[in-house]
């Protein structure tokens, strides 16, 4: 997702109090961060942030932290914040890439991946948000008995991250290719923009929740 670059969006990010300006000071201390050692989960590619902010309203006890890497649109999540304010959700302005700098070994508890973007092209498939390069990245910031979600309307991208799991220590807990007509899955689920934008289209939505074999 890119919107439209809105003019001075990279002064109001930086001035935000929703924030976190240099995430890299904080590695290894994001629980002192927000003042508690509540869980900490993370959206990677939150984009406009309702999916998070959702969550962390219906969950007070766990503390949320959502990575977008354009301004334009997570100044859409800081207004929402704005309008009403949630002490257990932070934002940071950066590139995934960057997750090993930002994060400790075992400092997140829980990740979510929500209709990141596909890259189609094979030589990109290293910048896919459930690509090996990555699932390897994850495996070092997460708990060891924690779990990542995933969720996309895009079956060719879905099919690609079931596939990448072979190739590292990740294995499917659960997984749908239909989630809102999965009686199990789709309980408790959070929409997402797109999430709304894709099944009111009438594409169904592909959902994992992956572990480490041998790390229950
Ligand atoms: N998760 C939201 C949802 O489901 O409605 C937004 C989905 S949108 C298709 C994907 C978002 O991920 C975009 O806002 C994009 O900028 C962000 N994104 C993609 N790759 C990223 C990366 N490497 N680091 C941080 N954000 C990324």
């Amino acid at each position: 997702m890119r919107l439209r670059n809105i003019t001075g969006s990279r002064e109001m990010i930086g001035e935000s109090r929703f924030v976190i300006q240099e995430p890299k000071v904080l590695r290894g201390k994001w629980r002192e961060q927000f003042g508690s050692g509540n869980p900490i989960h993370i959206e990677i590619g939150m984009g406009k942030g309702k999916f998070l902010h959702t969550l962390a309203k219906q969950n007070p006890d766990i503390n949320y932290i959502g990575i977008e890497k354009y301004s334009s649109v997570l100044l859409r999540a800081i207004q929402k914040s704005e309008e009403e304010e949630l002490p257990n959700l932070l934002f940071i302005r950066m590139d995934a890439e960057e997750l090993l700098e930002v994060f400790d070994k075992g400092e997140v508890d829980r990740i979510y991946l929500n209709f990141s973007d596909p890259w189609p092209k094979d030589r990109h498939a290293k910048r896919r948000l459930p690509s090996e390069q990555f699932l390897n990245r994850y495996d070092i910031i997460l708990k060891q008995e924690g779990r990542l979600e995933f969720k996309t309307d895009n079956r060719a991208l879905f099919d690609f991250a079931v596939e990448e799991l072979a190739k590292t220590c990740w294995t499917a807990e659960k997984i749908t290719y239909d989630l809102h007509n999965d009686a199990d899955m789709r309980e408790g689920n959070v929409m997402t923009e797109y999430e709304e934008k894709f099944s009111t289209m009438g594409n169904p939505i592909c959902k994992y929740v992956i572990y480490r074999r041998g790390k229950v």
